[in-house]
């Protein structure tokens, strides 16, 4: 058999074609050998643990695994009248007993389960007229009926691998092009570790890794190839990480904006109404090292919703005043950037701002008149304006600081890449490019620490992990359409909280009805909700209105004008309305977890008792993974926990796809599992970077090489503050 190379393309296998090459690319990313043999089985179908029929227990879970022998079809009509094809594998082991596989609506599953293909069905164990019978069960084909996969199906020693798959390439398909690539492949040239490094930490040989991945014998080699390669994924991550972070050092000029005891800051402080908690008193102390270090604050701020992240974040942009210095937070939406603008005016005022000679603070949206906009811009660029607050629209072209000195970005999951990017290179005139602002990156996504040390690498993190005293925790409930008749109960419930001075919020995810999708329309609610709460004036606000118009609708609720806010997810980040004590949302199974986490998060900010009300089920049916969702959001109201649920839930992979643009998602690694190997590769990492900062020595070559093919968008995928 003839070697291949592993940067060849894939065409150079046998039964690779143009066509077949161009699915794998487009499917899977898949160009060259190489990227084949990385696109690791998804898990293993371990066929020495094959069920047999005999022994599976009614309402019970189970996988069995046969081929299937003939097919059945039957079509009926529903009670409500629809059509409904009802197709039924019936499939053998190969012990010879039988069972039943029915799926509903779904005729292409016939053609995807010819008779002779061999599969593990996946399901809820029935029975059937005495056959047992799994009722649309998840499948996943092993082979095709030629005897020689048969065998290995069934050979008692072997883990089947099961690939991320699709109909054109099903894993059976790619089991076969990687049992070549495996043969075929030089595989000794894919070692970039040196193996001092690989001795001391027990790592098998790349090769033999990938050979493992692919075609485990035994659960031990399995193991330890996995180990090999998450090493090699969170490794090459992490010295990416920390090379860019290098050479951001070797450029940047920091700005030095140290706290001073008698100034603005520290005076404002003082003269908040409450005390800090200890999350926020931690977190400024953590800031005032970065404030009054040479290098440049790189600092992500991370604390649930409520925790108090906006007092963290004035305090720093007001130590930059006091270093007559300027300083700038940017928002994601209007509605919070007139908030945050309207609430430092006020903590401010007795400190003398905007008052002839004191600190003058302004505000720049896209909805800024021409005029004032000219002005708030002209302020900046000669100095005279200290502190502003704004949308993107701070990113247009004329907005120029006369020295910036620090960048605060708040929610800044919901900004591109090329938007944080922009704020921080407006720090000062284009001859002083190298000069950049202490930045400060706030989120209320939170995520597990061990995760934000890898994605961030060296970034540093402050978490507020504490909410101020004296708040209740939020009570929430999920209604299906089994309770339906609680509706009207909480209607009344809304009557009695507007009667003691409290706020209601009601979101549904349309602006409009819409005939594509069904849903509650936020236009439709406002006007239902008018009838029903007789008496309560009704207000309403959604993207699609005018900004004077958004304003006038929340300025109304927040002054209790309109106690009840009909909204859209437009109110999901940020705002900030004490007396709001009920979160109601319509259709909650439309939106994620760490989406409703935020909507529930509008409520319990003050000292009162608050409620989130989630109806679910109302507009279709409720899957299971949109159950699991809410119920976990029922579960708990801590962010960290929902956080950790979520990524349970959808994979840390996603996430990172996300954040990592152009680098290459952890294909393996899973963010708790793997703990120990974040740990221990950031360290290692660091000691590399730390010894040899440009990756330059000729000892390094291969750990170079490596990261930067990993990583094809180039090191800016690593600058983590920007992409992150
Ligand atoms: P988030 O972290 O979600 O941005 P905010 O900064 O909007 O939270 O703060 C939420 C509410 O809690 C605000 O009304 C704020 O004034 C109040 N708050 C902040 N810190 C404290 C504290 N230490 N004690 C009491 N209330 C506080
Ligand atoms: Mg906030």
């Amino acid at each position: 058999m003839t070697h291949v190379q592993l940067d060849e393309p894939v065409t150079a296998l046998a039964g690779v074609g143009a066509a077949k090459a161009r699915q794998l690319q487009d499917h899977f990313g898949i160009v060259t050998v190489r990227d084949l043999l990385e696109h690791y089985p998804r898990r293993y179908h371990d066929a020495g643990a094959v069920t047999d029929v005999e022994s599976t227990v009614v309402g019970q879970p189970a996988t069995l695994v046969g081929s299937v022998v003939d097919w059945q079809q039957k079509r009926t009509n529903t009670r409500a009248g629809r059509r409904l094809d009802l197709r039924t594998a019936i499939v053998e082991q190969p012990s010879g007993q039988r069972f039943l596989a029915t799926f509903f609506n779904q005729p292409w599953r016939e053609r995807g389960l010819p008779v002779g293909t061999t599969a593990a069905f996946s399901g809820k164990v029935e029975r059937f007229r005495g056959d047992v019978q799994l009722s649309a069960p998840s499948v996943d084909v092993i082979g095709l009926a030629t005897a020689a996969i048969d065998e290995a199906a069934f050979d008692h020693q072997r883990l089947v691998p099961l690939y991320p798959s699709t109909d054109q390439l099903p894993s059976h398909q790619l089991q076969a092009l990687l049992s070549q690539a495996v043969e075929r492949a030089k595989l000794t040239e894919g070692e970039w570790l040196p193996d001092e490094l690989r001795a001391k930490h027990r790592l098998i040989d790349w090769g033999a890794a990938i050979r493992q991945i692919h075609q485990p014998h035994c659960q031990e080699e399995h193991i330890a190839a996995r180990h090999r390669l998450v090493f090699d994924e969170l490794f090459s991550l992490q010295l990416g990480i920390q090379w860019r972070r290098a050479q951001h050092e070797v450029d940047a000029v920091g700005r030095h904006n140290p706290p001073r005891g008698d100034g603005l800051a520290a005076r404002f402080i003082d003269a908040l109404p409450f005390v800090l908690t200890g999350a926020q008193q931690r977190a400024l102390n953590e800031l005032a090292n970065d404030l009054a270090g040479g290098r440049p604050m790189h600092r992500l701020l991370q604390g649930d919703v409520g925790s108090g992240k906006t007092i963290v974040a004035a305090w720093s942009m007001l130590c930059a005043v006091d270093n007559r210095r300027q300083a700038a937070m940017m928002v994601p939406t209007e509605v919070l950037a007139e908030q945050h603008y309207a609430t430092l005016q006020q903590v401010l005022a007795p400190l003398g701002v905007n008052v002839l000679d004191g600190v003058r603070i302004g505000l720049l949206t896209s909805s800024t008149p021409q005029a004032e906009r000219r002005r708030v811009m002209s302020e900046l660029l000669s100095g005279a304006m200290d502190v502003v607050i704004g949308t993107h629209a701070l990113l247009q072209e004329g907005v120029r600081f006369a020295d910036l000195g620090v960048a605060v970005v708040d929610e800044q999951h919901r900004f591109g890449v090329a938007q944080r990017v922009g704020l921080r290179q407006k720090a000062a005139g284009e001859d002083a490019a190298d000069v950049v602002p202490d930045v400060l990156v706030m989120t209320a996504t939170p995520i597990p620490r061990s995760l934000a040390m890898t994605i961030y690498g060296d970034l540093d993190v402050s978490v507020l992990d504490e909410l101020p005293q004296g708040r209740q925790p939020i009570v929430t409930q999920l209604i299906t359409p089994d309770q339906a008749h609680r509706r009207a109960a909480l209607y009344d419930f809304v009557r009695e909280q507007v009667e003691n001075g409290k706020r209601a919020y009601v979101v549904c995810p349309f602006v409009e009805p819409s005939t594509q999708l069904a849903g509650r329309a936020a236009v439709e609610e406002h006007h239902r909700l008018g009838e029903i709460l007789t008496g309560i004036p009704v207000t309403l606000v959604h993207g699609r209105m005018r900004p004077s118009e958004k304003d006038e609708a929340m300025q109304a609720f927040r002054t209790g004008q309109a106690p009840v806010l009909v909204a859209t997810t437009v109110i999901e980040v940020g705002v900030d309305v004490p007396e709001a004590t009920v979160m109601v949302i319509e259709d909650a199974e439309r939106f994620g977890i760490s989406q409703l986490h935020q909507l529930r998060g509008r409520v319990g900010r003050g000292t009162d008792k608050s409620y989130c009300v989630l109806f679910a089920g109302f507009s279709g049916e409720l899957s299971d993974d949109a159950r699991k969702r809410l119920e976990a959001v029922a579960a708990t109201t801590d962010g960290f926990a929902l956080a950790e649920a979520d990524l349970d839930l959808r994979g840390a992979g996603q996430l990172f796809g996300a954040r990592q643009s152009g680098a290459r998602d952890l294909k393996l690694t899973h963010w708790r599992r793997d703990l120990r190997a974040i740990e221990r590769t950031r360290s290692l990492a660091r000691s590399v970077i730390a010894q040899d900062p440009q990756l330059a020595s000729p000892q390094h070559a291969r750990l170079r090489t490596e990261v930067l093919r990993r990583f094809d968008g180039g090191l800016e995928a690593f600058d983590i503050l920007e992409s992150g």
